[in-house]
């Protein structure tokens, strides 16, 4: 007789792992089927957020900042040190403690909550079974009164640069550099391309990213985009807009990029290349055909609004579904349908899912952008208060960049928050707050913020949304 759950989830990542651990909470029989074999070779659970997403690259983003603060920050304090050097093994080091302290974390709070952890690979069956087959091919199969599917995504792979691991690598790979690359080349100005090549750009390596499209970072406010791309060419990251790489060619030691822009075709040779042009689904072989569980055509796993698939009693959540390609996204998807699971009400706004870029500065927003709201014919008021007048970044020397909110103009009603500048990533979560609970400007207008602190430039926006911002000439 196959074992049965109330629950079973496939997948252990943040969309997967979080809903287990709040099914087992509302006393829900859960089962988590994870099949990741980390660096150590040993089974993970986490997923990409945790073994080679999130988590690694902040700290990464993190060792380099200070390296490169060393190197350039410090000098304007009146601090001097001799010549700082690097010892990248330490760096990556220290990366695989943190990751392997959380992700044993999961494990932990998998026994304390009592969700079995099956390791190795799932797969739905017809009727909510799931055939699980063991890291050492031993096949299972449990039975479940529902079967949520978190999947994941994996890196694009492009025929113009395939991935070998060695000279042409994909974000894992960029996570893993033993020395610093002298030439490193980065195809795709996301936010892959951004942050890993920031990272490196800071410990040293000339970095070129190309770009295909003509737009710097499209799904961004443009005016917000603009401010970030002029912070960063400031840095010397090399960012070629509207250059489509057709081919590459490769010795032993370097890869040489073709690519064609408006004036014409060019080359470039590196000793590492990143591709980081976006990421796919992770849904082959995820279900069997006598399933019958419907995907679109880009492999993404249809679901409706609260995340049910075409068949009773299949969820799907996170990356392997529609929408933003974010941890927290998933793991609030996995919440709500835990929830509903439970018999009790769900919720998720995809309104208010925050986006942040970890750059210097740091690039972050939450609801629409000016443009779109242009597009649609609503009418809008924009306020905008620029760091450079905040006492607290001029303090901690990082004055570059802005607050922009945007209101309706008649109900004044928060509709999009944008930031670029230090640790956009916290002070837009008291944006995201606001529009949770239908903020106007109004509201943030009349709310305290503590001085001197970079919330104030928060404030100072949505002010200048009425112009009446007290330290800028409206
Ligand atoms: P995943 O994390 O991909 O997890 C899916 C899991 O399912 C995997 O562990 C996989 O092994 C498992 N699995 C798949 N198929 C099966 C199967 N058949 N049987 C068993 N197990 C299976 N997002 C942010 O919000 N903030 C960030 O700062 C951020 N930084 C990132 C940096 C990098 C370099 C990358 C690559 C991504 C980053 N992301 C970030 C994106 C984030 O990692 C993903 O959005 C998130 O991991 C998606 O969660 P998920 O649970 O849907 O999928
Ligand atoms: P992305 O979608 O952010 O960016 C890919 C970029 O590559 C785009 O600008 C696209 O125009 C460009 N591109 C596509 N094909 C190209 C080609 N052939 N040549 C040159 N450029 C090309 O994707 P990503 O950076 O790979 O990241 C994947 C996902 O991971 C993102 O969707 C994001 O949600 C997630 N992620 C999030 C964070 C974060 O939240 N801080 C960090 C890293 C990754």
């Amino acid at each position: 007789m196959a074992k049965t759950y109330d629950v079973v989830v496939i997948g252990g990542g943040p969309a997967g792992y979080v809903a287990a651990i709040r099914c087992a909470q509302l006393g829900l029989a859960t089962a988590c089927v994870e099949k990741w074999i980390n660096i150590e070779g040993k089974p993970a659970l986490g997923g990409t957020c945790l073994n080679v997403g999130c988590i690694p690259s902040k700290a990464l983003l993190e060792s380099s900042e200070h390296y490169h603060k060393l190197q350039h920050g410090l000098e304007a304090h009146g601090i001097s040190v001799g010549e700082a050097s690097v010892d990248v093994a330490k760096m990556i080091g220290r990366k695989e403690q943190i990751v392997s302290q959380l992700t044993g974390g999961i494990a932990q709070l998998f026994k304390a909550n009592k969700v079995d952890w099956l390791q190795g690979r799932g797969k739905l069956l017809a009727e909510r079974q799931v055939e699980v087959t063991g890291h050492d091919g031993a096949v299972e199969v449990v039975e479940a009164d529902n079967v949520i599917i978190a999947a994941g995504s994996v890196p694009i792979d492009i025929g113009a640069a395939p991935k070998d691991d060695k000279l042409i690598v994909d974000s894992t790979g960029a996570l893993a550099f033993t020395e610093v690359p002298k030439r490193f080349g980065v195809i795709g100005a996301g936010v892959i391309g951004l942050e890993l090549g920031s990272v490196w750009k800071r410990l040293g390596a000339e970095v070129v990213i190309l770009e295909a499209v003509e737009d710097f970072l499209a799904a961004a406010d443009h005016q917000i985009a603009k401010d970030a791309l002029r912070q960063f060419q400031k840095q010397g990251l090399d960012i070629r807009l509207g250059a489509r790489v057709t081919g590459s060619t490769k010795t032993d030691t370097e890869v040489t990029v073709q690519y064609t822009d408006k004036n014409g075709n060019h080359e470039l040779t590196f000793d590492k290349l990143l591709v980081s042009v976006g990421r796919r689904p992770a849904t082959d072989g995820i279900a069997d055909a006598a399933a019958d569980l419907v995907l679109n055509e880009r492999g993404f796993i249809h679901v409706d609004d609260e995340c049910r698939t075409n068949l009773p009693g299949v969820w799907a959540i996170g990356d392997c579904v529609r929408g933003p390609m974010l941890a927290h996204k998933g793991s609030e998807e996995g919440i709500m349908v835990a929830e509903f699971i439970a018999g009790n009400h769900g919720h998720m706004n995809y309104d208010t899912i925050p986006w942040v870029i970890y750059t210097q500065p740091e690039i972050a927003w939450v609801g629409k952008t000016e443009q779109q709201l242009k597009h649609e014919g609503v009418p809008v008021k924009i306020g905008t208060f620029p760091f450079a007048a905040n006492g607290r970044a001029k303090a901690m020397d990082a004055a570059a960049g802005m607050v922009k909110i945007i209101a309706h103009a008649e109900t004044d009603r928060v509709l999009g928050a944008h930031i670029c500048g230090p640790m956009a990533s916290e002070l837009i979560q008291e944006l995201v707050v606001a529009m949770e609970f239908g903020a106007s400007a109004e509201d943030l207008q009349m709310t305290i913020h503590g001085h001197p602190t970079l919330a104030e430039a928060v404030h100072e926006a949505a002010l200048s949304v009425d112009k009446r911002a007290l330290h800028r000439v409206n």
